[in-house]
């Protein structure tokens, strides 16, 4: 008898409490049976502009249509009935192929033999924001995560090179084999990259934690270092001369910041990068890649240099970087980031919404401050400053990343930052590959140019 009660209960309990799980869940082969009862719903941007949806012949033949051709091609991602689905359309799956029409118009359509239009997804995009940021990427290979600070919500997500949904299963074969561009891959999300400068960030927090007198630290930069055989020049052949950790930040001074590294407890370090979520899993939505900090106590000085200045084998997103920049934004506070406002019915009534909630605190309110400090002198004095005097205000850190050691021309270029410093709005991460040139100066005039486009 009790065996018999324990079965019931979990039956009430899987079907009750666990059923939307696995219903939604991408495995489950059976949920594209909802699509014949179903004409598979919209998706539109957070202001009513339609991103996606299903266009229905005469004949009954039903198509599904990205208006917006590859703008979208990532994060809204496509759907084909043979090819599978991707971004949004994969996680949002079940909204998509769920109809809450009206009751009497459901009834209707049963005895018409007729299918009951989905639900629409309302996501948190803006077209406007989004194609702003593609035109600023342009051409080069790369990608731009903007986002709310104080919510979490994205607002823009792009990724180059990009491919048009509307035409995937003609264009498969071509699109699946380019492993020089990988265009299918969403390098906001997916690309794994060396972080360059802009992981001083993490370095500079590590040490901050480690050393309470940080406020004091001072360095002569005569524009290398050198321990054993290693020799890390700074950027651009610069020479800093005397600074503290603030200057040394400023300017991005890979001596000083190599200098820093070999200060630290890798422990505590690699603690430190933890807290950051790095060998963790992040929050959100899409599929992504892990970032990785391989550094322990056995790690030679050399690779202790080079990964405090962002070099070495650690690898990062985008997005990753996006989700550290939010939390300082946020006085050391993540907001869990998402992608959809709201679901309503065809018609625009409400089912469901999401609201901001917060994910962890990855660093204490002091220690965020502090950061926010520090990159807010990136931009007033130091490799920033092509972002100072516009109407809004930037905080952020640059970054070049050798990719190649035996091409040290082969550089990507980064910048990840925030607006309105006082009361932070936007958080902003753009990356390109391959850049020649110095010290992060494609990545950081690109995202002048996407917060121009946003705040004029
Ligand atoms: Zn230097």
């Amino acid at each position: 008898m009790i065996l018999f009660i324990a079965l019931m209960g979990y039956l009430i309990y899987f079907t009750i409490v666990r059923a939307g799980t696995f219903v939604n869940s991408p495995y489950n082969q059976r949920q594209d049976a909802f699509a014949r009862d179903v004409i598979r719903g919209s998706i539109t941007d957070r202001n009513g502009n339609v991103l996606a949806e299903t266009q229905v012949a005469e004949d009954g033949t039903e198509t599904r249509h990205y208006p917006y051709g590859s703008l979208f091609s990532h994060v809204v991602g496509y759907y084909d009935a043979d090819l599978g689905k991707t971004g949004l359309e994969s996680v949002e799956n079940f909204e998509l192929l769920t109809s809450n029409a009206f009751f009497v118009e459901k009834i209707q359509n049963e005895f018409n033999d007729a299918k009951n239009q989905g639900d629409t997804v309302v996501s948190t995009l803006d077209a406007d924001l989004q194609q702003a940021a593609s035109d600023a990427l342009g051409d080069y290979r790369g990608a731009v995560v903007v986002m709310e600070a104080d919510t979490g919500r994205i607002l823009a997500m792009v990724s180059k090179p990009s491919f048009d949904p509307n035409d995937i299963s003609s264009r498969w074969e071509t699109l699946n084999t380019d492993e020089e561009n990988s265009p299918l891959l969403n390098r906001a999300t997916g690309g794994s990259y060396a972080p360059g400068s802009v992981f001083k960030i993490v370095t500079a927090l590590a040490y901050m934690r480690q050393y309470g007198n940080y406020g004091s630290y001072s360095y002569n930069c005569t524009g290398s270092i050198t321990v054993g055989d290693t020799t890390i020049p700074c950027a651009g052949g610069n020479v800093h001369g005397h600074e503290d950790l603030r200057s040394s930040f400023a300017n991005s001074c890979n001596s000083s910041f190599a200098n820093l590294g070999l200060q630290l407890n890798i422990d505590g370090f690699r603690d430190t990068a933890g807290d950051l979520l790095f060998n963790s899993q992040l929050p959100g939505v899409l599929d992504y890649t892990k970032s990785s900090f391989v550094l322990d106590e056995s790690s030679p000085d050399s690779e202790v240099m080079m990964t405090s200045m962002g070099q070495g084998r650690t690898t990062v997103s985008p997005y990753h970087m996006s989700l550290i920049t939010q939390a300082i934004a946020n006085g050391g506070t993540l907001m869990e980031p998402y992608l959809v406002d709201s679901v309503t019915n065809y018609t625009g009534t409400e089912i469901r919404r999401n609201v901001p909630k917060s994910y962890a605190r990855l660093m204490s309110s002091d220690e965020a401050a502090q950061l926010k400090e520090y990159m807010t002198a990136v931009v007033t004095e130091g490799t920033g400053s092509v972002l100072s005097g516009r109407s809004y205000t930037v905080a952020g850190k640059t970054g070049t990343a050798e990719y190649s050691s035996d091409d040290s021309d082969r550089t990507h270029s980064w910048f990840t930052g925030f607006t309105n410093v006082d009361n932070p709005e936007l958080v902003i991460t753009v990356i390109t590959e391959g850049s020649d040139g110095s010290t992060g100066g494609r990545a950081v005039s690109i995202a002048g140019t996407i917060l121009d486009s946003y705040y004029n």
